[in-house]
């Protein structure tokens, strides 16, 4: 008996020092990829995906109902503000938020147009109507953002609160020597930003096609023919010449480059559709390729979007230019 005790007692002792050693690697010893993980440095930072904004809707508030309500709750009416030096307030200041007249408004900043209700605590400037449908609230402080730059596509609002524990937490990862440089700050993102979209994704169109597709009523050839100048030129990879010349030699068919080309033209116009629509099937991890290709000469951009298991393209964009328009997706 006592030795059972004995080795469970042992096993016991043994069991904390493996706790104790675990505790001391983890903290001590960084294991390799950790030590020369450099993915956290703030040069990254524009580079992660940030946490959406508390969206807060405006709800138009009853200046007399917060007024009943406080007398029901602090058993005595809201005093109107007492003014001091005889200062006053213009008589038709109105808070925008609930309504309540100038008697209960603050000059909140010594007659600089800055204003708080007393009734709803809105602070406001003269004249300013707080009408915008919603406030976008910081995830990480609380405070409204700040719409700082309007953008083509895009309006950029900012978290601005100098004490915000993202600006905090990004501001610590920073080099010393960018710190103390003028505006070395500036190299990084280090505050709170989220892009409000001004172009509406869903009245895209996926399915206009060109306008220069030829019918396929064939008068000189047929249909054989027409697989055949695909099948020498996409899948044998033939130049239109070279095709036109082994169509001759082949199968003595007379056929000009100009009319293959016209050839697989319609067939990726009538191709295109079923392609984009394919119901692929899609995992969770996705993969963004940017590229450029030359259309004629002119140099455009391509985006492709491929499912990273499956490897199936699932969206693809061409345009002219890199602006955020184009280079947003849509997808199949
Ligand atoms: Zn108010
Ligand atoms: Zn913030």
């Amino acid at each position: 008996m006592d030795i059972i005790l004995y080795l469970l007692q042992l096993i016991q002792y043994q069991q904390k020092q493996i706790c104790w050693l675990l505790n001391f690697i983890c903290r001590y010893i960084p294991l390799k990829q950790w030590a020369f993980d450099d993915s956290h440095s703030p040069k990254y930072q524009n580079f992660k995906v940030d946490k959406l904004p508390v969206i807060k809707t405006f709800i138009k508030q009853d200046w007399q109902f917060l007024f009943e309500y406080y007398q029901w709750k602090y058993g005595r009416p809201l005093k109107p503000v007492q003014r001091r030096n005889g200062k006053t307030i213009p008589k038709d200041t109105v808070c925008p938020l609930c309504g309540a007249p100038h008697h209960f408004i603050y000059d909140n900043n010594g007659s600089n147009g800055q204003f708080q209700c007393k009734v709803c605590g809105q602070t406001f400037r003269s004249g300013e109507l707080v009408t915008t449908p919603s406030r976008l609230i910081c995830p990480h402080c609380g405070n409204t953002l700040v719409a700082k730059k309007d953008r083509k596509f895009f309006r950029i609002h900012k978290c601005i609160n100098p004490k915000c524990p993202y600006y905090l937490h990004n501001l610590s990862k920073v080099d010393s020597k960018d710190l103390k440089a003028d505006f070395g700050k500036n190299k990084y993102k280090l505050h709170y930003i989220y892009r409000e979209f001004t172009v509406d994704f869903f009245t895209m169109d996926l399915n206009s096609l060109p306008q220069n597709a030829s019918s396929l009523k064939f008068s000189r050839h047929n249909a054989h023919v027409m697989f055949l100048c695909l099948t020498l030129h996409i899948n044998l990879g033939l130049s239109l010449r070279k095709t036109s010349q082994a169509l001759k030699d082949l199968y003595n068919i007379s056929i000009s480059h100009h009319q293959i080309a016209n050839y697989c033209k319609t067939a990726a116009v009538c191709i295109k559709p079923f392609v984009d629509n394919y119901g692929y099937k899609t995992g969770s991890v996705f993969t963004a390729y940017e590229t450029y290709i030359k259309v004629r000469g002119i140099k455009a951009y391509i985006w492709f979007i491929m499912d990273a298991a499956s490897r199936s393209i699932i969206g693809y964009q061409v345009s002219d230019n890199r602006s955020v328009g184009p280079s947003s997706l849509p997808c199949v």
